[in-house]
């Protein structure tokens, strides 16, 4: 778990609701031996400044190529992006998505909409709950990017390897399948 700033308590609530412990990692060295990452919304200029001078990238990179489960939420799809827009921002370059931040206007800022579920292998049903804050928009995806739920025509939960990227907030939905799709990964959904 990611906690140098932003919703990581609430990921990690969510989380024991699964059985699921988490480390909160601030440092590189916290990284060691942990099976998975959550890197949390919150602020992305913040976070990206907080690694500034670690070796948190470096060694979040290496996580992504031994491919440990990920889940990325919010402005954690910020920082794993290879492109950020309006305004630019530098990212992480590790999941093939290009990113819009804050990109559904004042009205949308913070809202609840109902996704369409795309792959119905990994979610149950034809319909989850998104909490969105200040939500990135996904404008483009990778060849080896599937969507897995989408809020209109917009990607909003996208797979790339071991990452799982939800532009919403699944931490603050009751019993979000996505949680359980990324506890399934960790190995420990059983
Ligand atoms: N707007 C935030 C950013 O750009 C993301 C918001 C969130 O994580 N809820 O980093």
């Amino acid at each position: 778990m990611l906690a140098l700033q932003g919703d990581w308590a609430a990921h990690e609530r969510a989380l024991a609701a699964h059985g699921v412990g988490a480390v909160e990692v601030r440092t590189a060295a916290d990284l060691d031996g942990v099976a998975g990452l959550v890197l949390p919304g919150g602020e992305s200029t913040t976070m990206l400044r907080l690694m500034e001078g670690t070796e948190l990238v470096p060694r979040i990179l290496a996580l992504v190529r031994r491919r440990a489960p990920m889940l990325a939420t919010c402005a954690g799809v910020i920082l794993l992006a290879r492109e950020v827009r309006r305004p630019a921002q530098a990212c992480l370059g590790a999941l093939d998505v290009a990113v819009e931040r804050n990109a559904y206007g004042r009205q949308l800022d913070s809202s609840v909409a109902e996704l369409e579920v795309v792959d119905h292998a990994s979610l149950p049903g034809d319909r989850i709950e998104g909490v969105f804050i200040r939500a990135p928009r996904i404008v483009a995806c990778g060849a080896g990017v599937e969507v897995l739920a989408r809020r209109g025509a917009d990607p909003v939960l996208v797979r790339q390897d071991a990452i799982l990227a939800a532009t919403f907030h699944p931490e603050l939905s009751h019993a979000s399948p996505v949680l359980d799709l990324f506890v399934r990964a960790l190995g420990n959904g059983r």
